[in-house]
């Protein structure tokens, strides 16, 4: 099993491999070279079992000779074991063919941690057996960071230092990011824009004597471990609804394209899933690409579902690349047209397998607390702003006989404000988490200068 980059100049790798570089040389994001694919009987036999077990029959075909199936099971088995709830996503009912995955059960109560927490346990095998150290430096408007910190907390071999936008995340997010007390933990608040977070890491990407000196990882959504973990729960929500006897359709409240992205694979792998939707808030790139084949850039309005305020969105590359084909000079050149111009227009082809295979659907502001509204009120359920947009798109894409599963991707209590001015009820947090708001913070205001960070974090990994 080799991973393939989707601009095609850069070399193969093992699973492993593919893990640790996250980006592929040549711009890239890795795929599967061949998607493995599971025979129905092996579908149908997942129902009802525990998720760990499905984790790993999912998963270990694309893992190659990178871990044992010892390792990797016992890695799963540290990764979800600290979620809050058995089922680890377990599936609500909203209403006659409507159900919500709930995926807001693990330590910072939103999706990202299944990918997250699973990463950080491969992550330090790899670098155990190879003596080595790294340095995970990421940027976050939130729920990245705290996912990464949560998932690498602790870890011996890696520092994370995670920067967000001083001021501009909730209250829950900034402690979950400043709360914990390793020391390999770094939570630096930098004074700019999310944009400017970015930037500057981006710029330490690119200043290769930097990046080799203090040997820079990153864990942002692109990699594709990350990718790979989120396929089990389209196979544990499915069965669990049917399949495969049975074709399901899943909603997903979307940014940079991951989360469905994973759902994609899922299909590829012989899950019988009839749509997958897209749901975009305002910030809505990707529903404007599926209506009218043109994939343009706009300046980013803020909104209530602040984690799905994209630009441009970034997994979408891995789909490009199989509507095109597999033809990675073609994926360069649209990536290249989308950096000089700000856009590109889809081929009719590749739009046409695009339609095939996806729907999508917007939420506006007024839509979405609309939708949390309704949600209380009418299902006894109290929605994220992310779930929302989802909730909201979903009921416009339910067909007779084919149940909808909308993927809840965060916790309500992780958004409260939204969710308070929507429904009046303040969210509480899960009681395993109730201390959050008494524990000390640490954390390191820094300026938005490249030379200030690369100095801090120098001094920081090698005190
Ligand atoms: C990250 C995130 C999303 C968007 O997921 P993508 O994989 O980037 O499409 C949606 N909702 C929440 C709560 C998130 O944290």
């Amino acid at each position: 099993m080799r991973y393939i980059s989707t601009r095609g100049q850069a070399p193969a790798m093992a699973f492993h491999e593919a893990m640790l570089a996250g980006l592929a040389s040549d711009g890239g994001l890795y795929v599967p070279e061949t998607v493995p694919t599971l025979t129905e009987a092996e579908i149908r036999a997942m129902a009802g079992l525990p998720y760990e077990e499905i984790a790993f029959r999912v998963m270990m075909p694309f893992l190659g000779n990178s871990f044992t199936e010892e390792e990797f099971r016992t890695d799963i088995a540290t990764a979800y074991g600290g979620f809050g709830h058995d089922a680890r996503a377990p599936l609500k009912q909203l209403g006659p063919n409507h159900f919500l995955l709930e995926l807001f059960h693990g330590p910072t109560l939103a999706f990202k941690d299944f990918a997250m927490q699973l990463i950080g346990q491969l992550f330090q095998r790899e670098l155990t057996r190879r003596g080595s150290r790294v340095t995970i430096v990421g940027a976050t408007s939130g729920d990245t960071g705290s996912a990464a910190i949560e998932a690498f907390r602790g870890i011996a071999s890696v520092d994370v230092f995670i920067l967000y936008p001083h001021g501009r995340v909730s209250e829950v997010q900034r402690r979950q990011m400043t709360t914990p007390t390793e020391d390999n933990v770094h939570a630096l608040a930098l004074h700019g824009h999310f944009d400017d977070c970015q930037a500057r890491l981006k710029d330490m990407f690119n200043d290769h004597g930097f990046r080799d000196g203090v040997r820079l990882a990153g864990v942002n959504s692109i990699n594709w471990a990350r990718v790979l973990a989120q396929v089990v729960y389209y196979f544990s929500a499915a069965t669990s609804l049917g399949a495969p006897d049975r074709k399901i359709s899943f909603t997903v409240p979307t940014g940079n394209f991951g989360d469905i992205f994973a759902g994609y694979i899922a299909r590829r792998m012989g899950l019988p899933i009839d749509t997958l939707v897209i749901a975009t808030n305002q910030n809505d790139i990707l529903h404007r690409c599926l209506t009218t084949g043109a994939y343009e850039t706009d300046a980013v309005i803020p909104s209530i579902s602040p984690s799905m305020d994209i630009q441009v969105s970034s997994n979408f590359e891995r789909l490009l690349f199989d509507v095109y084909d597999r033809d990675g000079a073609a994926v360069a050149q649209l990536m290249d047209e989308l950096k000089t111009k700000g856009g590109f227009t889809l081929s009719q082809g590749a739009l046409t397998r695009l339609r095939e295979g996806f729907a999508s659907g917007r939420a506006s502001e007024d839509e979405t607390s609309a939708t949390i509204t309704r949600a209380r009120d009418t299902m006894n359920e109290l929605l994220c702003p992310h779930s929302a947009v989802g909730v909201h798109v979903a009921e416009q894409h339910i067909e007779p006989g084919v149940p909808m599963v909308t993927l809840a991707t965060a916790h309500p209590a992780k958004f409260p404000a939204a969710v308070e001015a929507a429904t009046g009820v303040h969210p509480p947090l899960p009681p395993r988490m109730e201390t959050l708001y008494e524990r000390p913070e640490r954390l390191t205001e820094v300026p938005n200068d490249l030379g200030a960070l690369q100095t801090l974090i120098r001094e920081r990994i090698d005190p």
